[in-house]
């Protein structure tokens, strides 16, 4: 099941084409393409598993604005209208996120999100008496509706696949947008994942003056330290104290809008290295590979659907998920080791620790929240969908425990049911609150919807990090990476399904972190950093935090200009010039 979906999709050649198109009486409008988004967010998480971006109506509880376009039709007359949408929440209640299309003006009366799983929800007939007609989203709730695409067809027969693989088909098809991309644009390298450990790459890149494309599929950079996630940033700079402190956060509560100004930091410090492309809201989907080397990576930009195929000697996945790794093929690792594998017992706290024998359990994913008080008394819905999730649990803010991992839920194939169950954690949770007298004036400030992860996949390099490597403070010849903080995992508490606990080992000092487990042991031109770096479950669970996966980044960003300057691969500089590497980056 791993990843199968995502498989079929690459396979087919097309995510998503996030374009208007219209032929022989029939129209297609991706919702990402809109004009006009109004208060409806591009959500770009899911789209390797359920096959497009798509928006988002994120209210907190309150309708947001409409989302406009003007569609040109090819011929006046009635039309039949299909909308790719889910109901995220089924049941026995109203689904939460309804809303309705407005053509012409008029809105057209059926309600939609109130099919479960993704699927084209038949809309009925629709007059269209121009050829230039404004189309508009209208959200019903201000909870979470989602709409992917729009089809008009004059053909009450053409009912637009369902199927992941025949929809990616008949999406290329009816838009006649090539398979792969046309134009190659070509770098030093190219780094995919603007979150701190992606940044940090592109500025030591930068330094040395390589062409460094860097792919982030957001319009923030930053990943979960981004005012789009709120993490702020932990660990210790190492040697990588400069370039850090241009992208790391200040200490305020997770969850916190003083996340904002520190965006707005990092972005400045990222715009003034000039060798740097940023190419932000653009999602890598698929990396070509000749024998054990990528040649190139294909993207997508989330909203205009343009595709480009990014060319360079060296890759460096800092996508978290290992995105690059897993579809160049890279060995990677998921879930949790069996303790005997590293030797990574304590006894103290048994199963919840490490496990007698290995599973697919890892740490979970989150969104954080909070309230505010208003000056008079806030309503707030009734939420029916939330509460068998919520139960009894009342709060008016969530932090870092506000998590959600499972056995039997993976971190990439369901990360949008994950998600989804965050969400109604948190508004059945409030809800409850709400009931309390004392919440009267209580209103929801922010709810995140872009789900900040802890663990999905490991690439696999040269060396796999370990808790033994931790605990006994191993050095290493290749050293380029150190921290001190505690090695924290955390497990799910039985009594809840969206509140964990974290365990902290204390090693006693630094501890530190080989070159060789920063680059993929079977693809020879690819490095990584950030929390998919080679570890084990255990050996993830210190130097996760964020300035810790910048020094990853900073040097995997000098070992490219190495790769450059002596025509090697990752693993020949560890070979041959790895004090050179080290000398770089100040050891
Ligand atoms: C709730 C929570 C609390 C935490 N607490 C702390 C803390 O207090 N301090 C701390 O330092 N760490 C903390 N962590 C851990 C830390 O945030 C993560 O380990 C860290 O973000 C990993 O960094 P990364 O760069 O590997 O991934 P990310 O921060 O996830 O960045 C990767 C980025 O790549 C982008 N991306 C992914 N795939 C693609 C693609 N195909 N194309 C283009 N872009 C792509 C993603 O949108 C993402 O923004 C916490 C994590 C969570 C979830």
């Amino acid at each position: 099941m791993f990843f199968r979906l995502q498989v079929l999709i690459a396979a087919a050649g097309l995510l998503v084409s996030s374009i208007t198109t219209c032929a022989a009486g029939n129209v297609l409008v991706e919702a990402e393409s809109f004009r006009d988004k109004g208060g409806w967010k591009v959500d770009q998480q899911f789209a390797d598993i359920m096959g497009s971006y798509f928006l988002l109506a994120h209210g907190m509880g309150r309708a947001v604005e409409n989302a406009k376009t003007t569609l040109s039709f090819p011929t006046k007359g009635v039309y039949y209208l299909w909308v790719r949408t889910r109901n995220w929440a089924p049941g026995k209640w109203d689904a939460p996120g309804r809303f309705q299309v407005v053509v012409d003006g008029k809105t057209v009366d059926s309600v939609l999100g109130t099919n479960p799983g993704w699927s084209w929800q038949s809309a009925g007939k629709v007059k269209i008496s121009g050829t230039e007609v404004p189309i508009e989203l209208k959200d019903l709730t201000g909870f979470d509706g989602r709409c992917d695409a729009l089809f008009f067809s004059t053909d009450s027969q053409n009912v637009p696949p369902d199927d992941l693989t025949k929809l990616a088909a008949w999406r290329r098809q009816i838009s006649g947008l090539p398979e792969v991309p046309s134009a190659t644009v070509e770098f030093d390298v190219v780094i995919v994942g603007g979150g701190i450990a992606g940044c940090a790459a592109a500025l030591a890149a930068d330094k040395q003056g390589l062409k460094v494309a860097l792919i982030h599929d957001r319009p923030l950079l930053g990943g979960n330290a981004s005012s789009e996630v709120r993490v702020h940033t932990l660990g210790i700079y190492g040697k990588g104290e400069t370039m850090l402190k241009g992208l790391d956060t200040k200490h305020w509560p997770n969850g916190s809008a003083k996340a904002i100004p520190d965006t707005t930091k990092r972005h400045k410090t990222m715009d003034a290295a000039k060798n740097v492309h940023q190419f932000l809201c653009w999602r890598a989907y698929d990396a070509n590979t000749q024998h054990s080397r990528i040649t190139s990576i294909d993207a997508r930009q989330t909203e205009s659907g343009e595709i480009k195929c990014f060319s360079a000697p060296v890759f460096i996945d800092c996508t978290g998920d290992g995105w690059i790794g897993y579809w160049a093929g890279a060995e990677f690792r998921y879930g949790r080791e069996s303790s005997d594998t590293y030797a990574e017992t304590w006894s103290k706290h048994g199963d919840k620790w490490s496990p007698k024998v290995a599973d697919s359990r890892t740490m979970g994913s989150s969104l954080l929240w909070n309230s505010e008080r208003a000056g008079a008394p806030v309503t707030f819905p009734e939420v029916p969908w939330a509460m068998d999730v919520a139960k009894g649990h009342a709060a008016t803010s969530g932090e870092w425990y506000w998590e959600y991992s499972s056995n039997d839920k993976h971190q990439i194939d369901d990360a949008e049911e994950i998600r989804d169950h965050l969400l109604r954690a948190i508004y059945g949770s409030f809800s409850n609150a709400k009931k309390d007298p004392k919440n009267a004036n209580t209103r929801l400030k922010w709810v995140g919807y872009l789900s900040g992860k802890r663990e999905s996949l490991r690439l696999v390099g040269d060396y796999i990090y370990t808790m033994t490597d931790a605990a006994e403070r191993r050095t290493f010849p290749d050293t380029v990476v150190e921290e001190r903080r505690e090695i924290d995992v955390h497990y799910q508490l039985e009594k809840s399904s969206f509140l964990s606990r974290a365990l902290f080992y204390k090693t006693g000092g630094t501890y530190y972190i080989p070159f060789r487990s920063l680059y993929s042991k079977n693809i020879d031109n690819l490095m990584m950093a950030g929390r998919c770096f080679s570890c084990s479950h255990i050996g993830l669970g210190g130097p996760r935090v964020m300035k810790t996966t910048g020094q990853m980044g900073i040097a995997t960003g000098y070992a490219a200009w190495l790769c450059k300057k002596y025509k090697t691969t990752p693993r020949g500089i560890y070979k041959a010039h790895i004090e050179e590497l080290r000398g770089l980056i100040g050891y």
